[in-house]
């Protein structure tokens, strides 16, 4: 349909709608009929595809291979368990996968946007995907435009139309009727298309269409993207493919030497097969997936909704978290506490009264009253139509004497906003905004006040107000463009109004948990520079001599270079563009440092995009800010973005603990093949015994680690280094280390059973190992701490899998079905106590590695005192 050519009134007859709104039951029906109001995702996985692509790993495929050989061959209880073990370990990954993809999901729907509508006449905010044909949807600056629609207001509107046709400029839109013809998207310049942004005015528009059905629908399968992979999973992903050619030599030279010895030829295949099945690291970047998944969703529960899983893992390298003032730092809960009416006024004739302050205080205000009768929008304004409406000037009944015709809206980088109202005498604008900046607008004839304003200014700002100025000016009756730089000038200033905005008691706790944990809290403000400070220091923000700060204007005269050897000491921005905050942005990370910054506006889009954290706000923030961001805050709270730091933090620690794990006991398993046949010592583990434990046993209790509470010292030390290799600090050691000593261990087992004539000796071996990857498991649960200090209990999930553990391989031991399948014996009591004891030989080393680390820290934090 070309709805572009059609007129208001011809659309809304199509639609059966009326600028009063569908009626609800009507829409309800058409959202039966039509469906949701949303983008299918064409590339997703079935669940069915999910679980295919589980075998669709080159090692699982050689190992079923080799499994189907051996069954050939002869052994077929062998290629039964193998496929088996496959299997399993299949729909754990699976279920995992389908877990992860779940969460991401339920991550997605929550940060679905809301549209604002009018139904039944009246206003209402609904979720965006039950948007349907015929509703009336109101727009402002920083919407995305959440439907394909028909303009039939449009105030000063401009969107930015680059991600449907590729156009950087803005556009200008208005509601006539398009003369016939042919029109490419960015010509229909009546229409607001879905996915589109409005950086500019306000506007309302009739929905056209919805869903798959509207323009962006239609390419949707051009602009759907992968999920990318994080940092780590990258280093991880080349880091593995080096491995992998490693261990294949190892494994063919395992194969090789077996052959050489005379063993059979069947057995050394699987081995090394299950070898390097087992060896190599390949689920380690999915793996890494669902540890981030899982950290996601803990983030949610503390109100920090991700958007992607890179910035779960980014989020513990945070160095400076650049923070917002309004709502962020503050509660938003704004209350007029102070009012200057000068007097030096003139009577105004227009109005015809007196009170010009409260009545200005009144029109110029763009917020709308719910069904319920309280007022909605930007809670400055709120609260400034609250105070009005107490002195008995209703905003809506004052616009019935004094319409308004025309309208400037607020931007952050004006920091003003004009409404242009007529009277039966003539026009009049009313211009509110920061003081400061209606300063510079002032008529000539008023300038020898500006000294005497701006000592009132100053003495609001220092008690931490948030203060706006009024001012007013006749326009002549034949005006009829109304723009910022032909009524925003010879202003006349008419008062001050005085609000105040409490910190967040929160706020300051939090910001002395950044500063232990090395990270610096910088405030970045569009208020007034003295409003600023004065929360800034109540809050710890600002708390040495040679802390600064610096407001916009003096950072515009400063060159890149100048900025950048100061950038270290501000810790307050004040009166910045929103443009600016790009440049801190980049600044910072000049220096290597790590930035989370928030932001609310269209305009903060680009800061958000390049900072590594970009922050939107849940409560206050424009979609588009939010489409920018990787984290969005669902309290506006500062405090949620340092526990979600913290939770960062606790995320990555139990990455490094799960890698730990997973390559210790990869190292121990080749190990212990390669070095039985050095000490002269038939290969103790069979091919199923190797997969059993590396595709199963190792799993759960690995994962489990993604549960594991915070570290005692989480946020006491130092941001970890993006760069810094995940095999540094002592990491690559460890491995080595418990690796050979696991091998060893389980040789030590091997040999003692067979010196003492023990026919068991193998399942002795399995045993040791099993028990010692257990062991080991348990005590790296904590990086300094011994796991008697941080509590047996404390990781509930971990419990459970090393009982489950514990209890399938004591099934193993002594369950006749599985001893023929694993061909394992029943221990007898001393052997399993014998077994059992010569496994804790790994936990107690790695426990005692644990101690002596913690005595050195703790000496070198007493001689750092
Ligand atoms: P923060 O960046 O911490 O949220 P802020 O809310 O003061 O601080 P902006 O919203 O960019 O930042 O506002 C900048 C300035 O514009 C404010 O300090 C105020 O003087 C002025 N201002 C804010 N809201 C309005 C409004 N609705 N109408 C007119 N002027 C406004």
């Amino acid at each position: 349909m070309n709805w572009h050519l059609l007129s208001i009134s011809e659309v809304a007859e199509c639609l059966k709608t009326s600028p009063n709104g569908l009626d609800s039951k009507i829409a309800q029906q058409l959202l039966i009929e039509i469906g949701h109001n949303k983008i299918i995702d064409t590339r997703k996985k079935s669940a069915l595809k999910m679980f295919l692509s589980q075998f669709a790993d080159l090692m699982v495929l050689i190992l079923i291979i080799a499994a189907i050989i051996s069954g050939l061959v002869g052994d077929v209880v062998d290629t039964i368990v193998i496929v088996l073990i496959v299997f399993v370990n299949s729909i754990i990954g699976f279920i995992q996968e389908y877990r992860a993809e779940k969460t991401m999901e339920a991550l997605k729907t929550m940060s679905a946007t809301s549209a604002r509508i009018i139904r039944n006449s009246k206003v209402e905010d609904i979720n965006a995907i039950e948007l349907v044909p015929g509703d009336v949807v109101m727009l402002e600056a920083g919407n995305v435009i959440p439907a394909d629609i028909r303009f039939i207001e449009a105030y000063q509107i401009r969107v930015d139309e680059s991600s449907l046709t590729g156009e950087s400029v803005n556009i200008e839109k208005s509601i006539d009727k398009l003369p016939h013809g042919e029109y490419v998207l960015g010509d229909r310049v009546n229409m607001g298309f879905k996915g589109t942004f409005i950086t500019n005015g306000r506007a309302i528009g009739y929905v056209v269409s919805t869903g798959m059905n509207t323009e962006l629908g239609r390419i949707a399968k051009m602009i759907q993207t992968d999920e990318v992979q994080t940092p780590l999973q990258k280093r991880l992903t080349v880091f593995g493919r080096k491995l992998t050619s490693i261990i294949l030599l190892i494994c063919a030279i395992v194969f090789f030497l077996g052959w050489w010895r005379g063993e059979d030829v069947l057995e050394v295949l699987l081995t090394s097969i299950s070898l390097a099945v087992a060896a190599i690291p390949e689920a380690l970047p999915a793996l890494i997936t669902i540890v981030l998944a899982i950290g996601a969703k803990r983030l949610v529960l503390n109100n920090a909704l991700v958007r992607n899983l890179p910035a779960v893992e980014t989020l513990g390298s945070v160095t400076y978290i650049c923070s917002d003032k309004t709502g962020t730092l503050t509660l938003n809960q704004m209350t007029v506490q102070e009012v200057i009416v000068f007097s030096n006024v003139n009577n105004t004739p227009l109005l015809g009264e007196n009170s010009h302050l409260l009545t200005a205080i009144a029109l110029n205000n763009d917020v709308v009253k719910t069904e319920n009768g309280a007022f909605m929008g930007d809670s400055t304004e709120i609260a400034l139509a609250q105070y009005a409406l107490s002195l008995h000037k209703d905003r809506f009944e004052l616009e019935q004497l004094y319409p308004r015709i025309a309208e400037i809206p607020f931007d952050s980088t004006r920091k003003c906003m004009t409404t242009i109202h007529q009277t039966d005498r003539g026009q009049f604008a009313i211009t509110k905004g920061a003081v400061d900046v209606l300063l510079n607008k002032l008529s000539p004839v008023f300038h020898k006040h500006i000294p005497e304003y701006e000592s009132v200014l100053n003495e609001m700002a220092n008690k931490g107000y948030r203060i706006l100025g009024y001012a007013m000016k006749p326009l002549s009756s034949e005006q009829s463009i109304y723009s910022s730089s032909n009524v925003e000038c010879d202003l006349q200033l008419i008062g001050l109004v005085g609000l105040m905005d409490p910190a967040r008691k929160e706020a300051k706790q939090a910001v002395l948990e950044c500063k232990k944990a090395n990270i610096i809290p910088v405030m970045i403000t569009g208020d007034h520079p003295l409003t600023a400070a004065a929360i800034a220091k109540e809050l710890g923000i600002l708390s040495s001599d040679s802390d600064k700060v610096l407001t916009g204007s003096e950072l515009s005269l400063l060159s890149d270079r100048q900025f950048n050897e100061i950038v270290q000491y501000v810790k307050v921005y004040a009166r910045v563009n929103p443009e600016q905050k790009l440049k801190i942005v980049k600044t910072l990370q000049s220096r290597n440092q790590i930035v989370a910054m928030t932001g609310d506006g269209v305009n903060d889009a680009p800061a958000l995009k390049n900072a590594d954290i970009g922050i939107a706000m849940g409560k206050n923030g424009t979609e588009v800010a939010k489409e920018a961001s990787n984290m969005i805050l669902m309290d506006d709270n500062f405090a949620s973005i340092v526990v979600a730091v913290k939770h960062g933090r606790i995320v990555f620690d139990n990455i490094l603990k799960f890698v730990k794990y997973i390559m210790t006991g990869n190292t121990g398993e080749i190990l212990v093949i390669l070095m039985a046949p050095l000490f002269n010592l038939p290969i103790p583990l069979l091919a199923i015994h190797i997969l059993w434990i590396n595709l199963v046993t190792d799993g759960l209790p690995g994962l489990a680690l993604a549960f594991e509470p915070a570290e005692v010292d989480v946020m006491k030390r130092a941001p970890r280094k993006v760069d810094a290799s995940i095999f540094s600090g002592g990491v690559a050691v460890h491995i080595l280390w418990v690796g050979i000593l696991t091998g060893l261990v389980t040789l030590l087992a091997q040999t003692w059973a067979l010196n003492n004539g023990n026919p068991h000796w193998q399942t002795i071996a399995f045993t040791v190992l099993c028990f010692s990857q257990l062991g080991h498991v348990l005590a790296i649960r904590s990086d300094l701490y011994s796991v008697f200090k941080i509590g047996f209990f404390t990781n509930k999930p971990m419990l459970l899998a090393v009982a489950l553990m514990v209890i399938l391989q004591l099934a193993i031991i002594y369950m006749p079905f599985f001893n023929r399948v694993f061909k394992t014996n029943p221990l007898s009591f001393s052997d399993l106590a014998i077994s059992i004891l010569f496994s804790t030989i790994v936990f107690v080393s790695v426990e005692l590695e644990k101690f002596i680390r913690l005595n050195r820290t703790q000496r070198a934090l007493k001689m750092n005192k």
